[in-house]
């Protein structure tokens, strides 16, 4: 139920009630940084206990400490999601601090921009590590415990580039295109667990990863956004776009959701004018 100061004159809730996750635990891969902070920093808005998971220890202390300021709660945890020893403890103290796990974001990613002929082997496996295989790892520790309390939401950051090709980037493409297919074989596994898994397929976002997309390319920033604004809506997205839709996701607004691909691109796939 929400609050009473949650609706405004005519009964409707507001959109910015900050209660749609109160109650809630959730686990943010990649937390100390851009999509992954900023929804981390939203969940703890709308309520729910946040622990903030990064390889970089300090980037998470920081996401953690501006939750905290902001009056939420929040655990940092140190992790690297390419170990599963990592990927356990993460959820074992968040279960530890918070008695519970409901909510499993999925983010940590890293891009490399080369073509096959020019991707190196180490780079190859340290891409699907990360982005495939890190999603294994969290998920296979948190499925149980999810099971267990009753059920519960996991959303994977895929990308655009997981449903459509694109330049100078293969071992990432290839890498996203099989996070949208885990996401519903995923789905397909455990909703019977009354566990609910979707992605997220974000269109380029100002994030760091974009920064160092154009730095790989030996492009200006400047160049980058120009380049990546080429969508109906002319505009690269910011954190917060794609922290709501994921919110979204997670959230019981989106209850009879799962298996889905949510594209958040600006009208990027829709088309060629
Ligand atoms: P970012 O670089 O700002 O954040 C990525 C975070 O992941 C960093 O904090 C980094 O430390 C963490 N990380 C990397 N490897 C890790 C590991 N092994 N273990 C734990 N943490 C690790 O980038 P972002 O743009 O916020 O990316 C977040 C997700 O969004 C990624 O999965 C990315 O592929 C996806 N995405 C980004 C864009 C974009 O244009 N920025 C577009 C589509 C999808």
């Amino acid at each position: 139920m929400p609050r009473a100061d949650a609706r405004s004159p005519d009964g409707q809730e507001r959109a910015a009630d900050g209660g749609r996750l109160r109650g809630k635990v959730a686990l943010v891969t990649g937390a100390a940084s851009g999509i992954g902070r900023a929804t981390a920093l939203l969940f703890a808005r709308e309520g729910a206990a946040v622990a903030v998971a990064d390889r970089d220890a300090d980037g998470a202390a920081a996401a953690a400490r501006a939750i905290e300021d902001a009056g939420g709660r929040a655990l940092v945890i140190a992790c690297d999601v390419t170990r599963d020893a990592d990927c356990r403890r993460a959820v074992e103290e968040t279960v530890q601090a918070f008695a519970a796990l409901h909510i499993l974001f999925n983010n940590a990613g890293i891009i490399r921009r080369a073509t096959v002929a020019d991707t190196t082997e180490e780079d190859w496996d340290l891409t699907f590590a990360v982005n495939v295989k890190g999603i294994y790892l969290m998920s296979r520790h948190t499925v149980p415990v999810m099971a267990r309390g009753g059920g519960g939401t996991i959303v994977n950051t895929a990308s655009n580039w997981g449903l459509v090709g694109g330049a100078r980037a293969a071992a990432y493409i290839a890498s996203k295109g099989a996070v949208v297919l885990l996401t519903k074989a995923m789905a397909i596994d455990h909703g019977a667990a009354g566990i609910r898994v979707n992605c997220v397929c974000p269109g380029d976002t100002d994030t760091a990863m974009l920064r160092s997309e154009a730095q790989q390319l030996g492009e200006s920033y400047d160049a980058m956004l120009r380049g990546s604004s080429n969508n109906p809506l002319g505009r690269v997205a910011t954190t917060d776009d794609i922290a709501r839709a994921v919110l979204w996701l997670a959230g019981d607004a989106a209850s009879f959701v799962t298996g889905a691909p949510l594209v958040v691109d600006g009208g990027f796939m829709a088309g060629q004018p």
